[in-house]
C-alpha cells in the first residue's frame, strides 16, 4: 500500500507519497498557517493529504512528523515550538478529519526512523539519530523500529543537563546540552565571549577554519562539549550508529575533532560506534513519517 508522509514544521508542510520500495512518488508543500491557527494548520495537513492521494489515485496509509510529543497521558501535544499546537489532541482530531486511523511522531524520531531504514544507518541493529539545529533533538531506532519510551521522551538527550550553571533554557532547566549545542547556543556562547558582536553560527565555523584564534576557542569548547554530551548517551544506549542531522550536522569537524573527544569520554578504551552524516537531507523528516508505516500494512 502506498504511504504518505507529512512533515508538519513550524513554516513549512511537506508532503511525499512513497511506495513500498521507499521511492518518493509525489511531492506537494505549503506554508503552515501558523498565524491563522489550530484549525487553519489541520485543514491544511487534510488538503496536502487528499490532493496527493487524487494525484496518486490511490487511498494511502497516513504518517505524520511533527515538533513536540504526544503526552501518553492525555493524547495532547507537548513540548512543540509551533506554539499554536501545543496542548491539541493533534492525533485525534487529524483521524477526526481524514476519517482513517493516522500515525505521528516526533520529528527527531521520523528522522532517525528514516536514517535507520534506508539511510547512513541502514543495517545497524540499534541507531541513534541526532538533530542539531535551531534545537536539539534525538531518537532511538532499534531492529527498525522506533522507541518512544511510556513518556514519548526516549532519545531527548537536548534537554540533559550537561553544566548546571549555563543558560536557561525554555524547558525551565539551566545548561541543557541544546543551550550549548544548537545553533543559537553556538552564536551565545560567541557573544558571551566577543561582547555584543553577533555572529551567525556557520560564520564562527568558517572563522575557526582560517585560523582565527577566537572563534577556534569557541570551536573547541563546543567540540568538547559534543564529546560530553553524546558519550553520556553512548554509555547508555552503546548503538551501533549515531547519525546526525539539522544544520549544524554540516560542521566537518563534529565527524573528525568531535568523535575525538567523544571517544575520550565514553567508558571504553576505542569507540567502535559510527558517527555518520544522514544520507536523505531535508528529506528524512517527511521519510520517516511515511515510514511509520510497514508498506504490508
Ligand atoms: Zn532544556
Amino acid at each position: 500500500m502506498l504511504r504518505i508522509g507529512i512533515d508538519l514544521g513550524g513554516t513549512k508542510t511537506e508532503g511525499i507519497v512513497m511506495d513500498g520500495a521507499g521511492t518518493i512518488l509525489l511531492r506537494e508543500r505549503q506554508i503552515t498557517p501558523q498565524a491563522d491557527g489550530y484549525q487553519a494548520i489541520l485543514n491544511t495537513v487534510r488538503d496536502l493529504v487528499l490532493e496527493l492521494e487524487k494525484k496518486s489515485g490511490a487511498s494511502c496509509r497516513v504518517g505524520v512528523g511533527t515538533p513536540g510529543a504526544l503526552s501518553t497521558r492525555t493524547g495532547r501535544l507537548k513540548n512543540s515550538n509551533t506554539v499554536c499546537l501545543i496542548g491539541q489532541p493533534i492525533q485525534q482530531d487529524l483521524e477526526n478529519l481524514l476519517a482513517r486511523p493516522i500515525r505521528l511522531a516526533n520529528d527527531a524520531n521520523c528522522f532517525t526512523l528514516s536514517e535507520a531504514l534506508d539511510g547512513a544507518g541502514r543495517d545497524a541493529a540499534l541507531v541513534f539519530g541526532v538533530i542539531m539545529g535551531t534545537g536539539v533533538g534525538g531518537g532511538i531506532v532499534l531492529n527498525g523500529k522506533l522507541h518512544e519510551g511510556p513518556q514519548h521522551i526516549a532519545g531527548e538527550w537536548g534537554h540533559n543537563v550537561l553544566e548546571p550553571d549555563g543558560p536557561l533554557c525554555y524547558c525551565g532547566k539551566q545548561g541543557c546540552v541544546e543551550t550549548f549545542l544548537s545553533g543559537p547556543g553556538l552564536m551565545r556562547d560567541w557573544r558571551k565571549q566577543e561582547g555584543d558582536a553577533a555572529l551567525e553560527a556557520k560564520d564562527i565555523v568558517a572563522r575557526a577554519g582560517q585560523g582565527d584564534p577566537k572563534a577556534e576557542a569557541v570551536m573547541q569548547r563546543y567540540l568538547d562539549r559534543f564529546g560530553r554530551a553524546l558519550s553520556v548517551v553512548i554509555n547508555i544506549l552503546d548503538p551501533d550508529v549515531v547519525v546526525l542531522g539539522g544544520g549544524m550536522s554540516n560542521i566537518a569537524r563534529l565527524y573528525t575533532d568531535g568523535r575525538d573527544n567523544v571517544a575520550r569520554y565514553v567508558f571504553n578504551d576505542e569507540l567502535r560506534t559510527q558517527i555518520l552524516p544522514h544520507v536523505h537531507g531535508d528529506s528524512s523528516g517527511v521519510r520517516g513519517a511515511a515510514q511509520l508505516w510497514n508498506p504490508a500494512e
